[in-house]
């Protein structure tokens, strides 16, 4: 059985519907963000804290468990910055809470989500996994820290890892029964769908003198769907004994700017958007676009969705949103 903790979130809910058509799940969730609607019904649902103890030990007595993937975490930059007790609090000491527990029950697989936020401002056009992490907010290094934490621990314990740092997670599963549904809503693509729907009156360009082409910044999206396959091949490196410490960036390999990301949401919904230059946001680097050669190479992982196809789906999600 497999452990997804954080899995009625964003991110774990599309993870856990592919899950559960090859394993066993189940999920533990405080749905502090996450949505009970959004777990597969295959999927058993523990509603507990990542935080408390207790809630751990009674899903690690009660289940037989043999590899944890976790996306429990809070994920918002700015956020971070005027709270980083939150931060290093829910993302780094309930981890490490997880990973004692998990130590302590002989459990020895884990996959971690981190992300493309643990390299910072990089100098570079294609990020790898050699690039330099040096974050630049709480949020990427708490991240970074749990990753620390984990080669230690490997080091250590004999435990098993695969992180995996994501860009710019976006889409929906193509049934549209799950999608993004975050409150509030920071996000570039669901923020112009809405806006398209009729729920915002505009969308703000935050920052229209970055270094870039059209001077907006450029970033990496990577549909959920495809997020969830490389989980998948990880997961099945760490059973077969195959990969015992490893770290991939998952990415499209292909930069869009703020603006083309609107001029697509406009091609695919036939709707034209109402736009705003706006300041820019503080911590944004002008530019994220990631190499995923390394888990291509070693997993035979590629991103097969591209942004007309994520901003269609999400699209299908946000005209029939249910959560
Ligand atoms: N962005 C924007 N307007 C918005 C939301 C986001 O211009 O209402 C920009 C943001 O500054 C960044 C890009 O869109 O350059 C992607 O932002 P998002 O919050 O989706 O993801 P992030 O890259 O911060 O993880």
């Amino acid at each position: 059985m497999i452990l997804v903790v954080g899995g009625a979130g964003y991110i774990g809910s599309h993870l856990v519907k592919e899950l559960v058509e090859k394993e066993e799940v189940v999920v533990l969730d405080n749905l502090s963000t996450g949505h009970r609607e959004a777990v597969d019904n295959r999927a058993i649902f523990v509603k507990g804290d990542l935080g408390n103890v207790d809630d751990l030990l009674m899903v690690f007595r009660s289940y037989p468990i043999k590899a944890v993937m976790h996306f429990a975490a809070n994920s918002l930059v700015g956020e971070s910055v005027v709270d980083p007790l939150k931060y290093y609090e829910n993302n780094v000491a309930s981890t490490i809470m997880l990973l004692k527990v998990m130590m302590r029950f002989k459990v020895k697989n884990f996959i971690f989500s981190s992300t493309a936020a643990t390299y910072g401002i990089p100098n570079v056009d294609m990020i790898d996994e050699t690039t330099p992490t040096a974050p630049i907010n709480p949020y990427g290094r708490s991240k970074l820290m749990v990753e620390q934490v984990l080669a230690d621990f490997s080091k250590a314990y004999g435990l098993k890892y695969v992180v995996l740092r994501y860009f710019n997670a976006a889409g929906a599963h193509k049934s549209a029964v799950i999608g993004e549904s975050h409150d509030p809503e920071t996000h570039l693509i669901p923020i112009v769908l809405q806006h398209l729907l009729g729920q915002r009156d505009k969308v703000s360009v935050f920052g229209s003198d970055y270094e870039t082409e059209d001077g907006t910044c450029i970033r990496d999206y990577i549909h959920v769907t495809d997020l969830a396959s490389a989980h998948i091949l990880a997961l099945e490196a760490l059973l077969s004994g195959e990969k015992s410490a490893e770290i991939y960036n998952l990415g499209n390999g292909l930069g869009y700017s703020v603006k083309e990301v609107i001029e697509t949401c406009e091609r695919v919904t036939g709707l034209k958007a109402n736009i705003e230059m706006a300041d820019r946001r503080p911590g944004d680097p002008a530019r994220l676009v990631a190499s995923s050669q390394k888990i291509d190479d070693e997993l035979g992982w590629k991103a097969e969705r591209n942004l007309e196809q994520i901003i269609a789906d999400a699209w299908k999600w946000h005209q029939n949103q249910t959560y």
